[in-house]
Order: structure tokens, then sequence, then C-alpha cells
């Protein structure tokens, strides 16, 4: 295992993904940190204003679905104001370069990958859904959503066009399993991955985190950015050490990716 972002080790990693078949690219709350996402756990992270399991739970949005609202509501309008980042851009070109080979799974809810891709019809699978859709309470309907929701009394909140049922983020909540649609094809995909790149992630949320594992277990290979360590650093063949506006475009850039 290779940390530090060496010439020889952007070199081989890149090596690596280029004579890969197939690549699942896993990414975490890191990769948009450099756009002013704040990851949860890192310094200024999102949790530091609210317990999670005041917020981000089920029982918390029946007890007070006010409360649930403003919060995301509140990261919404943080998430507005961000854009994607060098990392997410060079992804996205890199994705429509692999022609099918490739695939993104993300464990983000911030929609920078699909705004970064602008309708290039990349796949994303969005493991912990987004926040930019909604869910209705009752019918169980999806749809996007992004206006503006007013958090000021109970009433006020977003109800469902067809039914009149509660809406609520279409995120995964603690507890809540995976929305299968993006899990199963992830899961395919990492089973199938000659290699799986990590990108800023703790890998400590599971069972997203199990994802580059699936593939080691197959004999397939891990290559992580990131510019501390993570759960998965001592299973990655190469951990690139940095922050993934810098490593990514220098790893997937088509200049790099081309060897010329
Ligand atoms: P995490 O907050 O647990 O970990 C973030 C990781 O990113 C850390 O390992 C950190 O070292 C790394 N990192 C920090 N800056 C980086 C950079 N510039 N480049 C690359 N890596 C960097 O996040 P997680 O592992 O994604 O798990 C957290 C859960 O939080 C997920 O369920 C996710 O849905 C949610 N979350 C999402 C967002 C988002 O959508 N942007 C933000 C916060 C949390
Ligand atoms: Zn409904």
């Amino acid at each position: 295992m290779t940390a530090r972002v060496t010439g020889d080790a952007l070199q081989e990693a890149r090596e690596i993904l280029l004579l890969a078949p197939r690549v699942l690219v896993l990414t975490g709350a890191g990769i948009s940190a450099e756009s002013g996402v704040p990851t949860f756990r890192g310094p200024g992270g999102l949790w530091k204003e609210h317990r999670p399991e005041a917020v981000a739970t089920p029982e918390a949005f029946r007890r007070d679905p006010r409360l649930v609202w403003e919060w995301y509501a509140w990261r919404r309008e943080i998430i507005l104001r961000c854009s994607p980042n060098a990392g997410h851009r060079v992804l996205a070109q890199w994705l429509l370069e692999r022609e099918g080979t490739a695939c993104l799974a993300t464990q983000n809810v911030d929609g920078l990958h699909a705004r970064a891709a602008n309708g290039t019809g990349s796949p994303i699978l969005e493991l912990h859904g987004s926040l930019f859709r909604v869910r209705c309470t009752e019918c169980r309907r999806e749809a996007p959503h992004s206006d503006p929701v007013d958090t000021r009394t109970r009433e006020s909140l977003p109800r469902c066009p067809a039914c009149g049922g509660l809406l609520r983020p279409a995120v995964v909540w603690f507890g809540e399993p995976l929305p299968t649609d993006a899990l199963d094809p992830a899961y395919r995909w990492a089973a199938t991955a000659d290699v799986t790149l990590v990108v800023g992630t703790s890998a400590l949320v599971h069972p997203a985190a199990a994802l580059p594992l699936v593939t080691r277990q197959r004999g397939g290979t891990i290559l992580e950015v990131n510019p501390e360590r993570s759960s998965l650093t001592s299973y990655a063949r190469i951990s690139l050490r940095g922050p993934a506006g810098e490593v990514l475009p220098a790893l997937l850039g088509m200049r790099e990716h081309r060897g010329v």
C-alpha cells in the first residue's frame, strides 16, 4: 500500500485504471468538501449543530417534521450556493469517456455529481438518496423537488400533489434500508469491477462502505483518494493522500489519461 501522492504512485494508479476493463467509483462527502459542502465528521461538520438522531431518523420526522424539514432546507440552501469542483467535473468527463465501462455510486445527497454531469446521461447511483427529491409519506410517490420549503409551521410543509400526504426528503435516514434501485446495481458493479476507486469517504457507513471490499474479495483492486487514512486504507493497493479536487484531475484528466 502506497500513501502520499508521489509521481510514481499516481502513475501506477493511472495505469491500473487505464488497464481495468470495469471500474466502480464510490464517492463520499469528502469529494464535495472543496465545493464548500461540510462533511459530517470533519471540522465544521454538519452534525455539530444537531445530534443526528434528532433530525435524520423516521422517528424524528414523525415527532417533529417541521424541525427535520428546517434542517434539510438549511442544507439545501448551503448546497445551492455551492458548485461542483474540479473533482466532480473531471469524474463526469471521465465517465463519459469510459462509455459504460465505469459506474459512479455516491453516498452524497448533494446532487453535485449530477450537476457536474449536466445531463450527459452518465449513470449515477445515489445510494443515500438526494436532498433534491421528495417522497410522499402516504402514497410513497417520489419526485424531484428543489423549491424553497416554508418551515414556519407544520401546516406550511410541502404536501403531495397526488394525495395531500406530507412530503419528506427522499434521503436514507438512520435505520432505513438503502434504495434497491441504487444498491443492487452498485453491488453488481462491485462484484464485477476490476477496480473500485474510493474517493472522500471515511467508509464507516454500511452497506456502502462494504462495496469496495466486494471488489477486493473477487481479486479486484481498491484505489483510494483521501487526505486522511480511512477504514479502507489498509485494503487499498494505492492510497493517494490529497484533496480530490487536486488528485482526481491528475489521476483521471484527459491529458494524463491518454498518456500524452
Ligand atoms: P464522512 O464525513 O464520514 O467522511 C468524509 C471523508 O472525506 C473523510 O475520510 C475525510 O478525510 C475525507 N475528505 C475530507 N476532505 C477531502 C477532500 N478534499 N478530498 C477527498 N477526501 C476528503 O463522509 P462519508 O464517508 O461520505 O459518510 C457520511 C454520510 O454522510 C453518508 O451517509 C452521506 O450520505 C452523508 N453526507 C453527505 C454529504 C454530501 O452529500 N455532500 C455531506 C455530509 C454527509
Ligand atoms: Zn401522496
